[in-house]
Parts: structure tokens; sequence; C-alpha cells
């Protein structure tokens, strides 16, 4: 007997609706995209479609693993548990220990949900994440203008008459910072109505193939170009802010240091193209500029993201329809409170560099493990992360998790990471956890809200939220049900909040009223309730129940211009030039004149890939989402290059095989990132190994103002192998 059940992908940020077919043991025995979900409309892509396949995968771990020396052994919950706790017992400094949030944590409930406390409960400021190999500078540069780091606005695609995209390449990646299902159809749709798309890459993706026009940049150097189109506006008398701002004249005054006759040398990019474009988004209709991982993940990355939003606010086209919007998340806290957003507020130990939304540099955790001194760390935690392949300078960190009095994992895997672990905590399947997108439905184009419950029993295995929440305990030295003590934190605030649409009622009335099998749904449903389109907030209905109701999930509505409730800003405007943006100028400046490297590394995505995530899945491994150099046909002839090469950078080097495409700069290499299995425990993976790209990548370089790690840009030279370079 067979079973049909509906539930979001979890696989990445586009969160398409899912149809499952399921066998009697529970197997997957089909996937297609949800027809009557209204946000996906029945897409999907190859990811979703192996959903079963990675949730089977036969290499995922089970039972938690205790390390004995060199070796592992199987353990049960409780002993694996009690590991835990002696090895936290072992610190005598909370100073010392390190948690690092792999990006997975922002597709799961656990992560949405447990891991606030857990960091909370370990008493450190040593937190690092993903976000600083990736969007931290968006964060940064929104927290600075709107005084929220979450105010992230995200093109309004479906309506707009124009759209400036810059280092991003939805059709491989489906969106990232920009929640859309079925991207590359909405982009299509968008030149079906008449408007025009522009991409900006220093490769001609396959959303640049798809684009009205590709122009090839530099890259690292968007700031450059961001600043030439800010200029030209201005010269141009083009400038028409739609809000009121603070710093315009500022922000004039600065990009006249980047006219586009300057800019142009060092991006790549004619002069002449800079202020048509300028023109060409000032002038439609309606306009939005988007710019994704190549943008944020180089050296003037919050810059960057800084000087996009300054082009949709001078332009107009903030929060408006068909330009820069903001979503209306359904679980978004009703009351806005708080401090005005400030990065810096501590620094790292050894190199201090500032910290951001709460977190220290991923580029950091080496030298905090590495350098003795107080608050040494000694201890990690890792979250669903593989930083050894994922963060710059991997080898360096691989190394230096050796030196850890311990470490735990939580993760499903055996990785290039979690083999330095002490006890590794492997969640369940995926079919066996609830899924609530509370993080990627914040920059979604369209509101939208859905909740896929668990589709198989634990069988015995804790869930994710249980095994968080437990090591939340553990490091609080308390006891006790997490959830209860978060939710009647939660309804005492609101009670005692003017217009939180529960102010004054009692406490334990509406605890009892919360639906759920689950802490986790109970939570999710006093946050539905309380968000801006639940019962209790007075202006609609929505609730656990009324989305178990809906398994396809509930349209709810367009973006609307939000300006208003999402501005947090002391001074209630827009920050248009921030100080420490400003002064992060001055080093714009100093890099102008400089001579480019010769050769620089790029990286890039494939369809079938999401970080290091799915090189387990035989379905989507092999074929063209290999580990390949793309190299411009030019420079293998001028290199003398062979099928292979090696790549040199200040920090490593690795062969490679090449590609030759010209759909690459001359100039530019690009080589994928979340490769490089070779001793891996994961057999596909390991069948397919590659190389990673982090062992060229250099964690001394980092966009100051936010601490990204630098991706993108990377100087880098080629030689032919067997070709002995003179160090
Ligand atoms: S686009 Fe993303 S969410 Fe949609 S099916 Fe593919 S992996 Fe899943």
């Amino acid at each position: 007997m067979t079973s049909t059940v509906h539930r979001t992908c979890p696989l990445c940020e586009a969160v398409c609706g899912l149809t499952l077919t399921l066998d009697e043991g529970g197997h997957v025995t089909s996937v297609r995209g949800d027809k009557e979900d209204p946000f996906s409309k029945g897409f999907i892509c190859p990811k979703g479609a192996s959903l079963g396949r990675l949730d089977e995968d036969p290499d995922r771990l089970r039972k938690p693993l205790i390390r004995e020396g060199e070796l592992w052994r199987e353990a049960g919950w409780e002993e694996a548990f009690a590991a835990v706790r002696a090895g936290l017992e072992r610190v005598a400094d909370r100073r010392s220990v390190a948690i690092y949030l792999g990006n997975p944590n922002a597709h799961t409930m656990a992560g949405a949900l447990y891991v606030a406390p857990l960091v909370k409960a370990l008493g450190t400021r040593n937190l690092y994440s993903a976000s600083t190999a990736d969007q931290m500078p968006k964060h940064v540069a929104s927290g600075l203008m709107f005084g929220h780091p979450l105010a992230i606005p995200v093109p309004d695609l479906d309506r707009t008459d124009y759209l400036l995209m810059l280092g991003a390449n939805p059709l491989e990646s489906n969106g990232s910072l920009c929640t859309a299902p079925d991207f590359p159809g909405r982009l299509k749709a968008l030149r079906r109505r008449g408007g025009r798309l522009v991409v900006v890459d220093p490769r001609r993706t396959r959303t640049a193939a798809l684009a009205d026009e590709h122009v090839f940049v530099r890259p690292g150097t968007d700031a450059y170009l961001l600043f030439g189109l800010v200029h030209t506006l201005f010269e141009a008398g083009l400038v028409t802010p739609s809000h009121a701002v603070n710093g315009l004249g500022q922000v004039r005054e600065a990009a006249k240091h980047f006219p586009p006759e300057a800019v142009s040398p060092r991006t790549g990019v004619p002069a002449e193209v800079i202020r048509r474009l300028a023109v060409e988004l000032a002038t439609a209709r309606t306009a939005a500029v988007y710019a994704r991982i190549g943008t944020c993940t180089a050296e003037f990355g919050t810059l960057a993201q800084w000087l996009v939003e300054v082009l949709n606010v001078l332009t107009g086209n903030l929060d408006r329809p068909g330009g820069a919007m903001f979503a209306k998340p359904a679980t978004e806290p009703g009351v806005r409170r708080g401090r005005p957003y400030a990065v810096g507020r501590w620094k790292s130990r050894v190199r201090g560099l500032p910290e951001t939304n709460g977190e220290l540099p991923v580029a950091t955790l080496a030298d905090e493990i590495e350098t003795p001194g107080e608050g040494q760390v000694t201890f990690l935690l890792t979250v669903a992360g593989n930083p050894v392949l994922s963060a710059p300078h991997g080898p360096r960190l691989d190394a230096a998790f050796r030196q850890l009095d311990f470490m735990v994992s939580v993760d499903p895997y055996l990785n290039e990471t979690t083999k330095h672990a002490d006890v590794i905590l492997p969640p369940p399947r995926v079919l066996q956890s609830g899924h609530y997108d509370f993080a990627l439905l914040g920059f979604a184009v369209r509101n939208y809200t859905r909740y896929s419950p668990p589709l198989l029993p634990l069988d015995g295995q804790p869930s994710e939220a249980e095994i968080l929440a437990r090591l939340a305990m553990i490091a609080s030295g308390l006891e006790g049900d997490l959830d209860a003590f978060v939710i009647d934190e939660m309804l005492r605030k609101a009670t005692e909040t003017p217009g939180s649409g529960v102010e004054g009622r009692d406490v334990a009335e509406l605890r009892a009223a919360l639906e759920g099998g689950t802490g986790a749904e109970r939570r999710l449903d006093l946050m539905l309730r309380l968000g801006p389109y639940g019962e209790w907030a007075g202006k609609g209905d929505l609730s656990l129940r009324k989305l178990l109701d809906n398994p396809h999930g509930l349209d709810l509505g367009a973006l609307e211009p939000r300006l208003d409730e999402v501005l947090r800003t002391a001074s209630g405007l827009i920050e248009l030039a921030p100080r420490e943006l400003i002064e992060d100028v001055e080093r714009l400046r100093g890099r102008l004149a400089e001579e480019p490297p010769e050769i620089v590394l790029v990286g890039r995505r494939h369809l079938r890939s999401n970080n290091s995530w799915m090189h387990n899945v035989g379905p989507l491994v092999g074929g063209s989402n290999t580990c390949t150099l793309q190299i411009n046909p030019a420079d293998v002839a001028r290199l003398g290059l062979g099928e292979h090469a090696v790549v040199r950078s200040a920090k490593g080097q690795l062969t490679v095989p090449l590609e030759p495409t010209d759909t690459i700069m001359p100039g530019v290499v690009s080589l994928p990132h979340g490769w490089g299995h070779a001793d891996s425990a994961q057999s596909v993976a390991a069948d397919h190994p590659g190389v990673s790209v982090n062992a060229l990548t250099d964690e001394t370089a980092v966009d100051v103002p936010s601490g990204n790690a630098v991706f993108n840009g990377v100087p880098v030279s080629i030689s032919p192998t067997g070709v002995i370079i003179a160090q």
C-alpha cells in the first residue's frame, strides 16, 4: 500500500513544495513537484527529485558515535550525552568553548528554534557560522542602513520591469537571500512581459545566457562598478529617492571619486556601459538591483551590498512594487524591540576582528584554537557544518581541529570535519522531521507560509530539536522542558506588550490553547498566532491548525510597501551613509589605482550540488557536476597548458583537471567549492573526490566591515603539471 504525502523541500532556499510517494516501509518511491503549492506551482529541480536517495543514504549515521583512539564505536544516546557532559565539565573557562553552525541550520526547525538557547547556555562569545563565509556583508549593510540585519530587501521578481543582477546565478542556485521557487521561470516571465534582465558576472553563466545583456566584470570589483553607477546618477540628475534619508550628501561626495572612466580599467566594464546601465536603471518604470554570493564573498563585500541598496534608494525603487521590497513572514515578531544595530560590540581574541550579528568570523577560528592564552578554544561543538571544506584555508583548520581537547558534532555524516569529533550525534532522517522555513520566508518574493509535519515516526531516535535542547540543558546545568520555558517567556512578554494582540491576557490560558505534538510545533503555533497574520495578533486567522489543514501551503499575497514597519534605525530614517561604510570607502579608493593580479580565482555553483552536502548522492554527482577548473582557452594557449594544471596561491597548490571554456573571462579561473572528499567515509563522495578550493583561499583576507571570508578574486598562478616553480 503506497501513500502520497506533501512536504517542503529542505535542500535549498527555494522552498519548493514536493509530492512524495511512499511505500509501506516508508521508502520514497517517487518525488514530484507539488502542483497545488501556490508558490512553487509544481517546480522541482534534480536535487529535490533526489530527496529520497539523500534521506535514505546508507552512509548516514543512525546511532551516535564515540571515538576510542583512532576508531569509532556506536553508542546509545544516553552514553553519548554523558560523554558530552563529561567533555564539557573538563572545560574550566567557558570562553574556551566555541560553536560552529553550518548552513543547513537555516533550513531546519531545530536550527531556527534551538540554536539560540544552546549558544546562550554554552555561555561563550565564540560563535562562528557559515554566514561569515557567505552573506554577512548583506546583514551588515542592512543592519547599518535599515537598523536590522534581517531587513534585506528582495527584487520584486514578478512585477519588476528591469533587474540588474550581480554575482548571482539562480539558474544553478535557485536563488539565495531571495526565496523564489522556479527562479528561472520567473526570470523568463520578466522578459516575456517586456522587462529587461542584465547580468553582471565574470562568467557567462546559464543565468547570464538567459539575460538580455551580460556584462563581464573583473572579480572583486563590484563595489567600483556600483559606485560608477551611483556617480552617474548624481552626474545626470537622476537621483529621485522615494524616502527620507540621512547622508545623501555624503554618498554624493563619496561617489565623486569613482567616475565611470576611473573605475572602468579596474572593473573591465567600459565607461559607456556603466553610464548606460545607470540611465536604464533610473528611467525604467520599475527596477531592482540584486547582488549575491559573488559580490558578498569579496574583498569589498559590504561596500558592494551597501551600494546595491543605495542604488535601489536613489532610483526610488526601494519598497515599492516592482522594486526592491521587504517580505512579511508569518512568524515575524509582532513588536520589534531592541537597540539600534551595531557591529564590533566585541572583538576576536587573536586578530581583533569585529563581532557581527553576535558572531566572530570563521576566518579566524583556527587562530583561536592554535593561539595559547586565556580564552584559547579547546572545546568545539559543530552543528551541521563542514568548515574543513567550506572555510578559507581549510587545511589549517583541519590541523587546528586535531589540537582540540574535545569536539562534539551534530551531523548525519562522518565527514572531513566530524572525523575530528569525540562524539557525533546524528539527527534523524529528513522525513522524520517537521519542517518550517523560519529564516527563508523572510526573504520571499511573495508572502507565503507552509508547514510540513514529520512523515515518519522517530523509532526511538531523538529529533534534532531534542538533541539540541538536550545539549542546551547539559550546557546550562539546568533540568526541565526548554520549550515550556521559551513559550512561557514569549507569552509573558507578549501579554505585557501594548498592541501585541494578547496584552493583559492570562499566560496559562494562552499556553493551554497552543496545539502541536512536539515542543517545536507548539512554538511554531505560538509564533504564527502572534505573527502579522495570526489569530492572536488580531489581523488574521493563522495558526498551526490552519497550516495542517492546508498541506500545500498558503499564499499570503504579493509584497507590499512596509518600510515604516521594517526601519529600526535610531533616526527613524534610512541611513544612506553609515559611518563604518564611509570609512571603508577610503580602503576602496586606496586600491583603485593598484595593478590587479594577472589571474584570479572565483567559485561556482552547480544545479546538482549545494556546498558540500550532496556529493554522496549518486544521481547528483558526475557528468557536468565535477570538480574542474574553468579557464578561458586563450589562457590555456598562453600558459601552454594540457589537460591538467597546477594552481598556486599564497596558501597552497592543487593539481586540477581543466575545463577550457570561453564563458569565463581571460585572467579568471573558476573552481567549485565543497569538494575534496579523498579520505571520506562517504562511499559515493570518495569515488568523486575532487579537490577543495579552500586549500587555495586565504583566511587572512577578509572584508573589513563584516569579517566575511574572501573567496572571489583570489590571486593565483597557473602552470603546466611537471613544472617546478621556485618559491
Ligand atoms: S529548487 Fe531547491 S527547494 Fe526546489 S526542489 Fe530544488 S533543491 Fe528543492
